[in-house]
């Protein structure tokens, strides 16, 4: 053999096995990462945790190049085939522990966490692996959701391009609340808006997302002098689909049923954005069903988590430095053009702005700063009776009880949320994150068909926030 073909495959076999080692040293170096999580000798010793590599949908799936990146194919889909929720009691800081080292070394995906229990998702081929781990930490748990696969086949039901045409010929856009739309279709009805409602609907792009997609704002113009200003939005989260048609549906009622609504309604300035993270959002449509973050691109995996971005207590707890964990916080505070741009928008419209409302799924909470730590505001008691106020009125349209409280007390602290930013820089009075249905049962695979009675309840808790800012208090 020649020695420069004795070179050519010297490289090779050395890049073969530095892509091969990377996802075991990158699994490896999380455990280290996750503020919740330092190591203990026992749970370190169990197998499952040991012998795992990085158990990301993405990563499994993807291909990885000679600098350890992971290359996904852009057409692949990821399927859920046999996965199942579980919902773990953890009563003490072990337990929850135990819970978090599965998390941290990809070995299943958390869904959502409170103080007495954790969901996690895991697929088909860790079942067995997962629950003999769970039996053997003694933490008791139960099967929430029997088939991944299936709730999502069954979510959102299809309407047939012809009837979407009729929709389109009859009312000029393709926007229903039966179904959960892309993109497309709820841009095409804000658009629609603006032309049908020139005089009260004003439509702006705030910026553009990561790969180019437009961030629309909906501003409704009161015309009342000296209106207050209240924000709304929802999708920053990708999977969580009941947030942006929640959004679209409470903007609908404030648009074209707008003689419906009571007098202080009709003063108040609205500025409402159904879709912050558009790329994320598209990817759970098109390759990835339960994809959290945006798009952005990492060393060792991709994605940012807009709602651990914000320049607040940045980095702190409940969020990381980890690019593979879903609550990396991206390499500075605002490193990502969707948060840049909402921040800057929401800076330069802040006066008499009183009340901003962020929309997530899922768990039933009407969520209050600080989220950084488990401190709260000064004016926390304004906060807690006109969330209760919210909640109350969501009860009375015969919806969910919601629970309101401290993000931090009720759930976990998460710092760099954009609440905590919009209260703490915006100085914006009644900040609230809105955690929509449902409590577990189908968790982010909501069927479309809650669409409409969530919208009607948060367009009550809306209102029920806008009459108390309206009141000046
Ligand atoms: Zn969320």
């Amino acid at each position: 053999m020649s020695r420069s073909w004795f070179l050519i495959l010297f490289t090779f076999f050395l890049t073969v096995h530095i892509a091969l080692a990377e996802p075991l040293k990158r699994s490896k170096h999380r455990s280290h990462q996750n503020s919740e999580t330092k190591g203990s000798a026992d749970s370190n010793s169990n197998p499952l945790l040991h012998s795992e590599p990085a158990t990301n949908p993405s990563i499994a799936a993807g291909v990885t190049d000679n600098s350890g990146r992971i290359i996904v194919p852009s057409d692949y889909h990821v399927k859920y085939d046999g996965a199942q929720v579980f919902r773990v009691t953890v009563n003490n800081s072990k337990g929850r522990k135990r819970v978090n080292d599965l998390v941290d070394k990809g070995v299943v995906e958390k869904w959502r966490s409170n103080t007495t229990s954790i969901d996690i998702m895991a697929k088909a081929d860790k079942l067995t692996a997962v629950k003999q781990y769970l039996e053997k930490a003694k933490l008791t748990y139960e099967v929430v959701l029997e088939d991944v696969q299936r709730a999502i086949d069954e979510e959102n039901p299809d309407i047939s391009e012809e009837e979407l045409a009729l929709l389109t010929g009859r009312k000029g856009h393709r926007m229903t609340f039966h179904k959960y739309h892309r993109m497309e279709d709820i841009h095409g009805y804000l658009d629609y808006l603006a032309q049908t409602y020139p005089q009260l609907v004003n439509i702006t792009d705030i910026g553009r997302s990561l790969e180019g997609r437009p961030l629309k704002v909906i501003q409704i113009i009161s015309g009342h002098p000296n209106a207050k200003r209240f924000w709304i939005d929802g999708g920053i989260h990708a999977r969580e689909w009941i947030t942006p048609a929640t959004v679209t549906y409470i903007l609908s009622e404030l648009v074209e049923n707008r003689e419906a609504q009571d007098e202080y309604l009709k003063k108040i300035d609205f500025y409402i954005l159904p879709i912050v993270n558009p790329d994320g959002y598209e990817y759970t449509h098109t390759n990835e069903r339960l994809w959290r973050k945006n798009r952005r691109q990492g060393t060792t995996c991709t994605g940012t988590d807009l709602n651990r971005n914000w320049g607040f207590h940045w980095g702190g707890v409940g969020s990381s430095k980890e690019q593979c964990q879903q609550i990396y916080a991206g390499s500075g505070p605002f490193s990502e053009p969707e948060t840049q741009a909402v921040s800057k928008f929401i800076l330069a419209n802040n006066a008499k702005m009183k009340a901003f409302v962020t929309f997530h799924s899922y768990g039933q909470y009407i969520l209050y700063p600080w989220g950084y730590s488990k401190r709260v505001p000064q004016d926390y008691a304004d906060l807690d009776r006109v969330g209760r106020a919210a909640a109350e009125a969501m009860r009375l349209t015969g919806g969910g009880a919601y629970t309101v409280g401290n993000s931090a007390q009720l759930l976990y602290p998460a710092a760099g949320a954009s609440d905590d930013w919009a209260k703490g820089v915006a100085k914006i009075k009644y900040a609230y994150t809105i955690e929509l249905r449902d409590k577990g049962k189908y968790g982010f695979l909501l069927p479309a068909s809650n669409i409409l009675p969530v919208g009607k309840e948060s367009l009550a808790a809306v209102k029920a926030i806008a009459s108390e800012i309206y009141k000046g208090k």
